[in-house]
């Protein structure tokens, strides 16, 4: 990332919410269920699949973190009215982790519980590592109690992931394997570039080796070889593996792959707590300060 651009990810808090918001539409479907339903379609026609994400990690209330269970309870009906091949992702913060364990556990349980009925799955997103071993109990609860429509994210930033693979091995966990965008302490996260290249190439090659279903979710072309020589190597079929991307990030090499064969499902959030996940992303954007100036001069050339 270009200096200029680094300073400005440190700066953007302070960057103007109206203006976060107008360059960081491109990531968020929109603010209704109405709008998800039409960008899932927009996606199932190109060939690729969805998973849908209720934005809600600012909450702040019990009842609010009820009111995203229910949304994704609307979710599954949407989808299945509308025949869209999408499944939904979770955080363990918007169903009200940080307000108390029990209440985060029941009403992740009725998400659950709702896919099942309409033969969806959930997928819990990994968030800061200091949620990493609740939201990890959490999906051992899950499955023991018999839920098998449930897959677990996993972080390659984090130097406890192999061993959280090997630990997790005997329920042969559906999982989506990313870099983790959380920035961590060097205790317990590799911060070097490649170190998290390397890590997420042995991780998913554990993974494999367990016998998962993994979703690769990356952009990184680098580990996306690295993943397609593996598919091949291992005689994986398509529906044995897919890959993963985020709604407007590269979208042009989600074409290739999608030409190229490859079972594709995009990342697609919407509701109106979307400040915090944009923030996320554009501090991931190499072109942020472009952007930004782009917009502000637009803004201010009116
Ligand atoms: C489907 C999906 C689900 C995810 N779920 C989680 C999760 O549950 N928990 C978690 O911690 N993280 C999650 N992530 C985020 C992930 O951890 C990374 O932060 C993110 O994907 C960027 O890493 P990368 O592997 O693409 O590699 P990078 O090296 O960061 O990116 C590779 C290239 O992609 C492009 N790129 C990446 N991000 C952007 C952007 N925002 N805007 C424009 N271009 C960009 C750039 O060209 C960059 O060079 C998820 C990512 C995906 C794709």
């Amino acid at each position: 990332m270009a200096l200029l651009d680094r300073a400005l990810v440190r700066l953007l808090p302070a960057v103007p919410k109206p203006v976060v918001r107008r360059v960081s539409s491109r990531y968020i479907a929109g603010e209704e269920l109405g709008d998800a339903v039409r960008v899932v379609r927009q996606l199932n026609g190109e060939g690729k699949l969805a998973t849908i994400d209720v934005l809600g990690e600012e909450i702040a209330s019990p009842d609010e973190a009820r009111a995203i269970a229910g949304t994704y309870r609307e979710v599954f009906e949407a989808l299945e009215r509308e025949r869209l091949d999408s499944n939904v992702s979770v955080k363990v913060t918007a169903l009200g982790l940080k307000l108390g364990y029990d209440l985060c556990r029941e009403n992740l349980e009725a998400v659950v519980a709702h896919a099942a009925e309409r033969g969806n799955f959930v997928r819990i997103d990994m968030e800061d590592a200091s949620t990493t071993d609740d939201t990890l109990r959490l999906y051992r609860e899950l499955r023991a109690e018999g839920h098998e429509n449930v897959g677990i994210v996993l972080q390659a930033r984090l130097k406890r992931t192999l061993a959280d693979v090997a630990a997790l091995a005997e329920l042969r966990p559906n999982v989506r394997l990313c870099k983790g965008i959380y920035l961590e302490p060097a205790e317990i996260a590799f911060r070097d570039f490649d170190a998290v290249r390397t890590s997420f190439a042995q991780v998913l090659h554990a993974l494999w080796d367990a016998g998962c279903y993994v979703g690769v979710a990356t952009h990184d072309e680098w580990l996306l070889e690295e993943a397609k020589r593996g598919v091949e190597a291992r005689g994986l079929g398509r529906e044995d593996y897919e890959l993963q991307m985020l709604l407007g990030v590269r979208p042009a090499l989600g074409v290739e792959l999608v030409r190229e064969g490859h079972r594709l499902r995009i990342y697609t959030p919407f509701g109106r707590h979307w400040y915090a996940y944009s923030l996320r992303r554009l501090q991931e954007n190499p072109k942020i300060a472009g952007y930004i100036a782009a917009d502000t001069l637009r803004v201010f050339g009116r």
